[in-house]
């Protein structure tokens, strides 16, 4: 049996952090600073990347905020990923963390409803991994963390559209752990459950999914909802050295509502 290939030297492994602006993306941005990595954050928002990036300098940490990317138009994923590349070096970690909600009856899903929702959840994804994946290739070594959600594990009533495209996300994880992991590259996914980001407080808003967050919060096992730094602690040690041996794996962090 040959010996693996041995990983590049511990130290700067640059990450990606898509919707690093705002949630458990920017708790995400924070916890892989304070492990060590420059950080990148992708965000659709310019002055919440800026904002973000401010912070973990504040911190001692090194962040380059690269804002007004949608990471569902390819080219705009190209130049952001380049200008990472040239201002920290090659991305070794990504965090496909942007995404959208929505909360709609089924028949009353239009064409455009459907197809932004898979733009942004699935497409987004794709692009961001093809523009990373020759530098960890040629490295011998990545991590990528594909954020889902447990919607696409138990379905969720007026959510087809992101569900669905959510639970294509966990595909393509399981899919590209298979044809990557011979590279040095683990590709997992975590599909959060109840965490409260201002994405769940919208969602309660506009009452999407049925009564308050301290409803669920009564219905959840572990009795609070998830918190952005849950998500992070979880996505530090995937992109760790030591998680070296799991990949294509859906690690459910939510309270116990999925088991
Ligand atoms: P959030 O607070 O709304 O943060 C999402 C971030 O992604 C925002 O900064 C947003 O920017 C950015 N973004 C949205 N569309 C983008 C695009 N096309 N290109 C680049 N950036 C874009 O949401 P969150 O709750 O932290 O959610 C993070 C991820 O977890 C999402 O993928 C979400 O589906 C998933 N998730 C969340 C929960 C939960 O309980 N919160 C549960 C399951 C899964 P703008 O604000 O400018 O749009």
């Amino acid at each position: 049996m040959s010996e693996p290939s041995p990983a590049p030297a511990p130290g700067r492994r640059t990450a990606v952090v898509t919707g690093g602006g705002s949630g458990m993306g920017r708790a995400i941005v924070h916890r892989l600073a304070q492990d060590g990595h420059p950080v990148a954050i992708v965000d659709l928002d310019a002055g919440r990347a800026e904002a973000v990036a401010g912070e973990v300098r504040e911190k001692g940490g090194e962040a380059l905020a690269v804002g007004g990317v949608d990471v569902s138009d390819r080219a705009q994923v190209d130049a952001a990923m380049g200008r990472v590349g040239e201002d920290l070096g090659p991305v070794l970690v990504l965090v496909n963390n942007a995404g959208i909600t929505g909360f709609r009856e089924f028949l009353k899903i239009n064409d455009e409803k459907w197809r932004r929702m898979m733009a942004v959840n699935l497409d987004g994804p794709f692009y961001c991994t093809q523009a990373v994946l020759p530098g960890m290739i040629e490295a011998g070594w990545g991590r990528i963390v594909n954020i889902s959600s447990s919607s696409a594990q138990g379905g969720q009533q007026y959510m087809a559209h992101y569900v669905a495209a959510k639970a294509g996300l966990i595909g393509l994880t399981k899919s590209l752990a298979l044809e990557f992991g011979p590279k040095g590259i683990t590709v997992n996914t975590i599909p959060p459950g109840f965490i409260d980001t201002p994405m769940l407080r919208e969602s309660e808003r506009r009452g999407m999914f049925g009564g308050t967050v301290e409803d669920h919060t009564l219905r959840t096992p572990v009795r609070r909802p998830g918190r952005p730094e849950d998500i992070a602690a979880a996505c530090a040690f995937l992109v760790s050295e030591e998680a070296g041996y799991v990949t294509g794996q859906i690690i459910g962090v939510n309270g116990g509502r999925n088991t």
